[in-house]
């Protein structure tokens, strides 16, 4: 049993949660005093971007709808040279973590405020962290001038999310709250919160990829998912999120799929030396071995298990290890080379956690 030293913050950000809550935007635009509002969306998502745009009426400025996965610097200048173009004084973000990186990108640039409104389960919306891909070349900040002032969580809007990218998306948000209760600077609160998000998440995934217009359970994961992103704003993460960072950059595999086949191997090395956290963990998924379980869920669910059907080849296993540990990065348990190719390895054949 050991004492407890920690130091803990919170973050300030103001949270609507509910069904229809998206009505409630022209109000929390005034609020932060937004008169020409900016709107942000995915290409796929650009009439949802119209819809926001008529709700705010004569404050909304215009639809800027070329949001892209992993926040190239590019697309920010474009979003940027809109926002003088038409003296905007806000921005109000629809999307997935694609979508708010841009958001956070332009704060990061004007110090605007920004209401950002999820549709999937990332977490970003609730973090002080921007990673910008320039150059091919992902670099995360971390700064309270990208924070967003405002979210609006609509359970209405995740219903249409796809299966696939809703488990995903769900073992992404896991990941945050897994690798939180490892971190060094944990503390009680943090750890609550972890544990809660993963229980929520791992209780409502498999009952809406039975049946994704299930209201209740699409609100369970989105307030899991908001739980597992408080995790990600307060606490440093580790080994996983780093191999995730260098597989997505080098190989350009997509976001929440590569998290979701990582984590069970990353799970299966880190929690042999963090009993706490596995412990927590082992609750929250109602299972001795929560890296198994995970790995079975991902399964059971339809999601990616390998990096193999991902895309990415064999031989990438021993560049991705030599990537990761060219910096160092804080972990529960020390790692070498070898042991990061192992996992890599596991990872790619899409073997069981071990
Ligand atoms: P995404 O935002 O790229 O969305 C994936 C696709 O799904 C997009 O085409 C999007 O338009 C579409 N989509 C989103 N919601 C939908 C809905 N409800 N219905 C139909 N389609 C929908 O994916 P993501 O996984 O949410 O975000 C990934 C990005 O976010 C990565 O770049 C990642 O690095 C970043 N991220 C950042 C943080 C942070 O704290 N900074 C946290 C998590 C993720």
């Amino acid at each position: 049993m050991s004492v407890g030293r920690f130091i803990h913050e919170t973050l300030p950000s103001r949270v609507l949660f509910g069904v229809g809550t998206l009505g409630g935007l022209p109000e929390e635009a005034e609020r932060l005093g937004i008169k020409r509002a900016l709107v942000l969306s995915t290409p796929g998502q650009a009439e949802q971007g119209l819809a926001v745009c008529d709700l705010l009426g004569v404050n909304g400025a215009g639809l800027f709808s070329g949001a892209r996965m992993h926040t190239p610097t590019d697309v920010s200048e474009q979003a940027c040279a809109r926002v003088r173009e038409l003296g905007a004084d806000g921005v109000i973000a629809i999307g997935g973590g694609s979508t708010i990186g841009l958001a956070k990108a332009i704060a990061l640039r004007t110090d605007l405020p920004q209401v950002v409104i999820p549709t999937t389960y990332a977490g970003s919306e609730v973090t002080p962290i921007l990673g910008e891909t320039e150059n091919g070349l992902k670099v995360t900040r971390r700064s309270l001038k990208v924070l967003p002032e405002t979210v609006i969580y609509d359970v209405e809007l995740t219903l249409g999310l796809p299966v696939a990218l809703s488990v995903t998306s769900g073992l992404n948000a896991i990941a945050h709250a897994a690798e939180a209760l490892y971190a060094p600077n944990v503390s009680p609160v943090v750890a609550m919160i972890a544990e809660e998000g993963v229980r929520a998440l791992v209780g409502a995934l498999p009952r809406l990829a039975n049946d994704p217009a299930n209201v209740v359970a699409r609100s369970d994961a989105l307030e899991g998912a908001w739980l597992c992103g408080i995790c990600l704003g307060l606490v440093g993460m580790a080994l996983h999120h780093k191999l995730c960072h260098v597989l997505g950059g080098t190989f350009d595999l997509p976001h929440a799929e590569t998290h979701s086949v990582v984590l069970p191997h990353v799970l299966a090395y880190n929690l042999e030396v963090v009993p706490d956290a596995r412990n927590r963990l082992a609750r929250a998924v109602g299972h001795a071995d929560p890296a198994l379980a995970l790995h079975q869920l991902a399964a059971r669910l339809g999601a990616p298990t390998s990096l193999a059907s991902l895309g990415m080849p064999e031989s990438g296993v021993a560049d991705a290890a030599r990537l990761a540990v060219a910096t160092p990065y804080p972990n529960p348990r020390p790692f070498v080379e070898d042991d990061i190719a192992r996992i890599l390895s596991h990872a790619w054949a899409g073997s069981l956690p071990s």
